[in-house]
């Protein structure tokens, strides 16, 4: 019988973790099988509690269920609780387990282009949503030598640098109203800026002045991650790519928070390639 895993969502038409674990069972010759699942907020419950009788043995879980996930947890690890959001769910003998995944793939794949990171950085995070709780926890957790935060609604940024002091252990956290790159070593886009055209080449100049930074003050910083993935990269990245600069970009964050999740659902160690492949043939076909 196929063991099955799905991604649940509202709307979930879009996702490329189909694409992509399923790349990665047909390479290892699992037979396991990875659907998308839309499911409105009212029925998630439901279906939830429905899914290991139909022989699902865990699910991703994406906006707007990721407080939902957590809720209905038996168990949670503290990784998710810290975050305040599961974004993998692990059904085992009638219960239900949650992690969040979203961290280790922001952690993995910036180590992947700079070993160590972010141990003494100097952090500069736009956004304090999921995305952004997320990568201010991994942040915290992994020793940056200081992390600012600054978002759209000044005060979501400073109620989360109040829920999360004492979380690094010394880490200095400080929300901004005003973002600055002087002094910054490491920028992180964890806003949805970037995403809304969806298309390569679509003029989004408009990014910028959003997220309240000058492409011309990028130079001051070393490495730029943005968690937003779009075909042909962000406006952000593009900018970071023509100053030389290292970039960390979404589709890399999204295949290792999916290998992160394949390594907890089969213990089996994640095809990274095949899966960063899939995921890209899946963007490059474009919406269903
Ligand atoms: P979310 O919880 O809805 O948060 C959205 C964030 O974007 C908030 O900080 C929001 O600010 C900000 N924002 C939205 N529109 C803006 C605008 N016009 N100008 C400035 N800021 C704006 O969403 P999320 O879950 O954090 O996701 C954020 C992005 O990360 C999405 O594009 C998502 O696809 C991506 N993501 C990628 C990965 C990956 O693996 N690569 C994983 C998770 C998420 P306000 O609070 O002011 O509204």
């Amino acid at each position: 019988m196929t063991t099955r895993v799905c991604v649940l969502g509202y709307p979930v038409g879009h996702s490329l973790s189909p694409a992509m674990h399923n790349a990665a069972f047909a390479e290892l010759g699992l037979n396991w099988a990875y659907d998308a699942i839309e499911v409105a907020p009212a029925d998630f419950d439901t279906l939830l509690r429905e899914l290991p009788d139909r022989g699902y043995v865990g699910a991703n879980v994406t906006v707007p269920h990721k407080l939902a996930a957590l809720a209905a947890a038996d168990s949670v690890t503290d990784t998710a609780r810290a975050v305040g959001a599961a974004n993998t769910l692990s059904f085992t003998d009638g219960r239900i387990a949650a992690d969040n995944t979203d961290v280790d793939g922001f952690l993995r794949a910036l180590r992947g282009q700079v070993p160590g990171a972010p141990a003494g950085m100097r952090a500069l995070v736009l956004g304090a949503g999921g995305a952004g709780r997320a990568v201010i926890y991994g942040l915290l957790r992994e020793g940056a030598a200081t992390v600012e935060v600054w978002n759209r609604n000044p005060e979501r940024a400073t109620g989360l640098v109040e829920e999360f002091q004492g979380l690094g252990k010394g880490v200095p956290l400080v929300a901004v109203t005003e973002p600055r790159l002087d002094g910054v070593d490491l920028l992180v886009n964890a806003t949805s800026v970037g995403m809304a055209l969806g298309r390569r080449n679509d003029a989004h100049s408009d990014d910028f002045k959003l997220l309240r930074i000058s492409a011309d003050t990028l130079g001051e910083v070393q490495v730029v991650a943005d968690l937003v993935y779009r075909d042909g990269g962000t406006a952000l990245l593009r900018e970071a790519s023509a100053r030389d600069l290292i970039r960390v970009d979404g589709v890399d964050i999204l295949v290792h928070q999916g290998a992160a999740s394949f390594e907890l659902w089969t213990g089996l160690e994640a095809p990274l390639e095949v899966m960063r492949d899939g995921a890209r043939k899946r963007q490059n076909a474009g919406d269903p």
